[in-house]
């Protein structure tokens, strides 16, 4: 069990990092901005907040926690529901001073610091004409995104994140900074792809940056509840375009302006206008409540949904595996079960479920021991979004939750297929350490305990999916 860090030691540590990290001590305004998360369920308060500027203030900071046994967290884009990027009274190492994004065009890639969120790549990177692989919402972090494994539009034609990542830098557990690539600790790297949060923080990672001289053409296009039916049999035919080209996202949720259901699309194709709307015509051709697609530049494209996540307030997200295609009837009864209750429950009014209607064969495409996230396989994502107000309500709202991923998990039964369980970025990550590490990393669980076992056997990065070795 790891403690709280006491005044003494944050002003011995105050010392050491002075040149290297910023100190924000327990009640300033600093530490209450930074340690405020995008949700406050899963938030906890740090004894101390250190913001590294470079590689060295963090390496510090990680053998100083070692050394003092003190309980230690990361965080970069603060977008995580569950406690895995908070301490309570230890020290939480804060990422966002790092966050520069740097193009060599030699090589077609871009080196991103550890604290970087998406728009700060998609900004850099569009004005040079790339872009990379990255989220779907502009201000969750590049950090956490990664290192589970990370989709977003580009993922049909390009992979997952984690596919595109040349290298990358991090800190291990014994303080050193280890540059791993396929060619350079390669251990590590293999490790970071999926599982990186156990294993230590880093503070660079290389992407691959793809050319991106044209704009995409993107947008929401919303539809009333009656014609769920006819919308997901229109995504479905258009879910798989032979170059990738294609992404949507399905969202069931209720209208702000007339509180009843509706189903909107957002729509992605890294094409032509004319290629766009052929590849979409079942969908278009309907009638629709409202329409913003338009051609706009690829970073425009990755904050688009912004605005209906907006940080504040209680937060949980759930992650859902789904049958690929999906079931249209299955579909209407899951908006039907949503409207119930949102409208019975003003306070949750803003929750959404989210289906991502991503082409997985560019997933499939890599063998899943190439890298530690197992979950490549033909389903889609959903994520549940859950927010609310009012703290006494986190019981039945979080039950209700859950009863929303039984109903997907047995849709899923149904047509054939156990729910593996297995982690992405949604889906099956658990601070509980009685879960076996083959529930969640299947068969790259043996090679990940053998990994830390290795480089941190006193596991001093815990937070997110606790390993341990399965006794008898
Ligand atoms: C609104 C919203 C939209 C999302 N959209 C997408 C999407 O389009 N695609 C997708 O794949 N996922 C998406 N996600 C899921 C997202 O990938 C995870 O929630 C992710 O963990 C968030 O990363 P973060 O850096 O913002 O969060 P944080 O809470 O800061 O960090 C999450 C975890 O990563 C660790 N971590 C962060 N940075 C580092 C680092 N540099 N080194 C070591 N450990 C680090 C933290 O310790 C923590 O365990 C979304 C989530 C939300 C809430």
């Amino acid at each position: 069990m790891r403690s709280a860090i006491i005044l003494a030691q944050i002003q011995t540590l105050e010392t050491q990092v002075k040149q290297d990290a910023i100190v924000f001590y327990a009640g300033s305004e600093e530490y209450k901005g930074i340690s405020k998360r995008w949700s406050a369920i899963g938030s906890e308060d740090p004894g101390v907040v250190i913001c590294p500027l470079n590689a060295g203030g963090v390496s510090m900071t990680v053998g100083f926690a070692r050394e003092n046994n003190i309980d230690l967290a990361v965080q970069c884009g603060r977008h995580s529901t569950d406690s895995s990027a908070s301490t309570d009274g230890g020290i939480l190492i804060d990422m966002s001073y790092m966050k520069q994004v740097t193009v060599n065009k030699n090589t077609s890639s871009i080196r991103v610091q550890g604290g970087a969120l998406w728009r700060d790549v998609n900004e850099v990177a569009s004005q040079h004409g790339l872009a990379v692989v990255g989220g779907t919402v502009s201000q969750v972090g590049v950090g956490g995104l990664t290192l589970r494994g990370g989709n977003g539009y580009l993922t049909p034609e390009y992979g997952l994140v984690i596919d595109n990542l040349l290298s990358a830098t991090v800190v291990m557990p014994d303080d050193t900074e280890l540059a791993v690539s396929a060619h350079e600790n390669p251990d590590i790297f293999w490790a970071i792809r999926g599982a990186g949060q156990t294993v230590g923080v880093v503070t660079e990672f290389e992407f691959k940056a793809h050319p991106q001289p044209d704009p995409v053409w993107s947008g929401i296009r919303s539809h009333s509840g009656e014609s769920v039916l006819s919308v997901m049999c229109a995504l479905n035919s258009a879910l798989a375009h032979p170059g990738g080209k294609a992404a949507a996202q399905a969202v069931l949720a209720l209208s702000p302006d007339t509180g009843s259901a509706i189903v909107s699309a957002g729509l992605f194709f890294n094409g032509p206008e004319d290629a766009a709307r052929e590849h979409f015509t079942q969908l278009l051709e309907m009638e629709c409540l409202s329409d913003d697609v338009s051609m706009r530049e690829y970073a425009d494209a990755g904050s688009m949904l912004d605005p209906v996540v907006p940080p504040g307030g209680r937060k949980k997200v759930l992650g859902v595996q789904m049958t690929l295609p999906m079931r249209p009837e299955f579909v209407a009864f899951l908006l039907e079960t949503i409207e119930r209750q949102l409208v019975s429950e003003p306070d949750m009014k803003q929750s959404f479920l989210a289906i991502d209607y991503m082409d997985p064969s560019s997933i499939c495409r890599v063998p899943v021991e190439d890298t530690a996230f197992p979950s490549r396989g033909d389903f889609l994502n959903g994520a549940l979004i859950l927010q609310w107000n009012d703290p006494e309500k986190d019981k039945p709202i979080l039950s209700w939750g859950e009863g929303i991923q039984k109903l997907c998990e047995n849709e899923l039964r149904q047509s054939g297929r156990e729910p593996t369980g297995l982690v992405s970025n949604f889906v099956g990550y658990t601070q509980d350490n009685q879960t076996p590490p083959v529930d969640m990393f299947g068969i790259n669980a043996q090679r990940l305990l053998n990994i830390k076992a290795k480089y941190d056997p006193d596991d001093l990065f815990n937070k997110l999916n606790p390993l341990y070795e399965e006794k008898g």
